[in-house]
């Protein structure tokens, strides 16, 4: 856990002047897995796991910019006229800064610290957590009221556009909206969102599988293509489809075969996981907590055999999770090829849960996971000083 005495004392030693400290979520995605860029659903929460910064402004128009993960103070300057990236973990930063800029927004300069208890490529979106604290901070500091969706797109933006990866809005948006208690169901083409208040019987228990398969990138934008030939293919049998969000699971069913067999398993996934993410909120909504759960399991199913996103080390945990008692319900979240696992397990069942997991995915791995329970909070906010 970040302690933000600790903070504040570093970013005085650093920089020598009081800051203000803000702090964004990382997030754990219920359902919903590689829709959001199809236009469609998703019901992430956001987790007490957060990235902080402390900040305080400059007289100039400079950005300096240090993380306790990382060698080295970075310098930006803000008048600079044409920014391009460096291709390291300032570009999130800085990308943010831009982004904003070009909204509309004059910026004061800053000099900001970063520390961060979200673990990093693992799936629980410790990108966002990083540029939505910075965004949030870069306003605060300037004395704009933040508009958490104006935000939230700003961020994304920068991740897209500075960056280079083309992300959806759903980890940004959570980051930004997140409620203490909720997941939040999100339409990624309208972002209209409703907060769904999780069942207090049942614990979301994250896994983190500890392994990361490199190619994950690459995949990434091979599905996101395998998407939009989809659409393009389904056009002239379904007239007015923008996205895969507007195609029913009947409608697939029905043209299916206007697909080449890999492009049809994809669109397979995405059109049932945006159909399986409304009955699952339905479901959590009607304290339906054992439906919900085979929604999950429908749905790692369809990530492993369909999307094929999932990899050997995940699929033993939600097997693993699967088999024990009082697990009702598991899958892989994030972007996939490794990261996390989220369970929904009865509260009465957490301590076998993590010893029977644990064992077995280092009996079958030869890797110790680490395993915690998921207390979902707030979206980001300036922290009291
Ligand atoms: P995820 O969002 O799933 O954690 P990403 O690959 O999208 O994984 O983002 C991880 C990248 O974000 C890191 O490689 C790093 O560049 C940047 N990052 C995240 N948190 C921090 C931090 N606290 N300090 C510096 N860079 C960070
Ligand atoms: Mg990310």
């Amino acid at each position: 856990m970040v302690r933000q005495d600790e903070l504040r004392a570093t970013f005085r030693g650093e920089f020598g002047a009081e800051p203000r400290v803000c702090r964004a979520p990382g997030r754990v995605n219920l359902i919903g897995e590689h829709t959001d860029y199809n236009d469609g659903f998703v019901l992430p929460a956001a987790l007490d796991l957060a990235t902080w910064v402390a900040a305080a402004p400059r007289a100039d128009r400079m950005l300096r910019v240090r993380s306790l993960r990382q060698d080295g103070v970075a310098s930006f300057d803000l008048d600079e006229p044409d920014p391009q990236p460096r291709r390291d973990w300032t570009d999130y930063v800085r990308g943010v800064a831009v982004m904003l800029e070009r909204s509309g927004v004059r910026l004061r300069g800053a000099d900001l610290l970063i520390a961060s208890d979200v673990p990093i490529g693992a799936g629980l979106s410790s990108s966002a957590a990083l540029e939505v604290s910075v965004g949030f901070a870069l306003l605060d500091l300037t004395g704009i009221v933040v508009d958490r969706t104006e935000l939230a797109l700003r961020c994304q933006q920068a991740e897209n556009e500075f960056v280079g990866m083309r992300c959806g809005i759903m980890d940004q948006f959570i980051a930004c909206h997140g409620a203490a208690a909720h997941a939040l169901l999100l339409d990624c083409r309208s972002l209209e969102f409703r907060l769904v208040p999780i069942d207090p019987t049942v614990r979301l228990v994250i896994c983190n599988s500890m392994v990361h398969h490199a190619h994950a990138g690459g995949e990434y934008n091979l599905r996101r293509m395998e998407c939009e030939r989809g659409v393009a293919l389904l056009a002239p049998l379904l007239p007015g489809i923008r996205a895969l969000r507007d195609v029913s699971v009947e409608q697939l069913a029905a043209h299916g075969d206007a697909l080449p067999p890999l492009t049809l398993r994809r669109c397979r996934h995405i059109v049932t996981e945006n159909d399986r993410v409304l009955r699952a909120a339905a479901a959590l909504e009607a304290g339906a907590v054992a439906a919900f759960g085979a929604l999950m399991n429908d749905s790692h199913r369809s990530m492993r055999d369909d999307y094929e996103i999932s990899c050997a080390e995940l699929d033993v945990l939600v097997e693993l999770a699967w088999r024990t008692e009082g697990v009702l319900g598991a899958r892989m979240t994030g972007g996939g090829f490794g990261g996390c696992t989220v369970s929904l397990v009865r509260a009465d069942a957490v301590e076998r849960f993590r010893a029977s997991v644990g064992a077995g995915y280092r009996a079958a791995t030869g890797i110790a996971p680490d395993i915690f329970v998921a207390v979902p909070g707030e979206g980001v906010g300036a922290v009291a000083d």
